[in-house]
């Protein structure tokens, strides 16, 4: 089946056609700035790439009417018609306690989907406007399937989920833990059943999804029962600008005296945070591993927090499930950067855990970096949010 996966932002649009009987990405690529002078990038194994500018996309419409034109372009295309398309599959952030998995998209989904604007404020209504931007260019005859970034982590238990606060707050305001980045846990939790030889059913796995955006998931049997982000991906570690937790007091005591309304302090919160924050550097990594090297103190304690972070979850969730078999890195940082992944693990050994340096000396494979002997295996797993939606796409269509 060719599937095209959907990744629509606010003026952006992301897009990947899959056939996904062989897992094959046929083409991909990225519109930006929609609504402004729209930027448009193509790209197909074997075939010319396009990387245009002013291209004229007032609105996702026909930012999809670009891709659709690529596509099919006898010269760079890899689709002689629209009709080879079988299904689209969009990422959709929000799906608040409505949807526990994926789901065909019909009126009374478009109807819950803007139920959950107000939990996702920025993102949902993007993702809404990409869904209809299909239908207007394709017809209503294509299904379309939408696939959260929350729903793997509705079966976590309310002991998990529930807040420390009224509860009329989460009954009547449906403040809680959801959670992010599941697409990305499960498609990482499967591959490591796989990759381990063993049912998803009997594993106690910790998920390292750590990138710009991180976080961490415990899964057991296969189920997420906690997750680090929380009722917005603003929890948990520090990342890239974004604080992770923090004391909730520290808000009214800065904006009193920095004279901050609440927006300007969330902003601080989700834009001058983190890593970024902390080093004064960058929130980019591989910037912070080159101050660190060059003996910059600041970026080396941003790292350290980081690091010190993701060991403080492993211990917390290993000892939430009872245990755990293995320990999963990825996204950018946990796919790439073999030192920090060192780093989170060292130390671990009390618990069963022993890298493996050579076999962790590798960047972006799947590939088992612990030792032989380890007791806790440690994996690291590129992940693939677009192929996971595409098969959920593919099942439903
Ligand atoms: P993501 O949000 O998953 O795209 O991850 C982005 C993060 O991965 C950035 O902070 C990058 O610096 C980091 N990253 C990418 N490649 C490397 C690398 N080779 N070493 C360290 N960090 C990396």
């Amino acid at each position: 089946m060719k599937v095209l996966v959907i990744n629509a932002g606010s003026s952006s649009l992301k897009y990947q056609l899959l056939d996904t009987g062989s897992r094959e990405v046929l083409a991909k690529g990225l519109c930006e700035r929609i609504g402004i002078d729209g930027k448009f990038t193509y790209k197909a194994p074997g075939k010319p790439t396009v990387d245009a500018a002013d291209v004229t996309m007032p609105t996702h419409a026909e930012a999809i009417q670009a891709v659709l034109a690529a596509l099919v372009n006898p010269e760079g295309g890899v689709i002689s018609s629209m009709g080879e398309i079988d299904a689209v599959g969009h990422r959709v952030v929000h799906g608040a306690e409505t949807f526990a998995c994926s789901v065909r998209i019909d009126g009374k989904v478009m109807a819950s989907l803007e139920e959950c604007v107000p939990l996702a404020p920025l993102h949902n209504p993007a993702n809404i406007t990409g869904i209809k931007a299909c239908s207007k260019v394709m017809g209503p005859d294509v299904p379309q399937v939408a696939v959260f970034d929350t729903a793997f982590h509705q079966t976590m238990p309310p002991v998990a989920y529930t807040y420390p606060l009224p509860y009329e707050y989460y009954e009547q305001d449906k403040v809680r833990r959801y959670g992010f980045h599941g697409t990305s846990h499960r498609y990482v939790a499967q591959r490591a059943a796989d990759m381990l030889g063993k049912p998803i059913e009997t594993l106690k796995l910790i998920s390292c999804h750590l990138g710009n955006g991180s976080s961490i998931a415990a899964v057991s049997g296969g189920k997420s029962v906690d997750t680090s982000m929380g009722f917005t991906p603003l929890a948990g570690l520090p990342m890239g600008t974004r604080s992770g937790d923090l004391d909730a007091g520290i808000l009214e005591y800065l904006m009193g005296r920095h004279g901050m309304d609440i927006k300007e302090m969330v902003s601080v919160l989700n834009k001058k945070s983190g890593v970024l924050g902390v080093s004064g550097v960058s929130s980019d990594f591989r910037d912070l591993c080159a101050a660190r090297d060059q003996g910059n103190a600041r970026a080396a304690l941003a790292l350290d927090m980081f690091t010190y972070g993701v060991k403080k979850y492993i211990g917390a969730y290993a000892a939430a499930m009872g245990g755990v078999d293995a320990i999963i890195f990825t996204a950018g940082v946990g796919e790439n950067d073999a030192q920090q992944r060192m780093a989170i693990a060292s130390g671990l050994e009390f618990m069963g855990v022993k890298m493996d340096p050579d076999a962790n000396n590798i960047r972006g494979k799947e590939a088992i970096i612990s030792a032989i002997d380890s007791k806790v295996k440690v994996l690291l797993i590129p992940t693939n949010e677009e192929l996971m939606i595409a098969l959920d796409t593919a099942e439903l269509a």
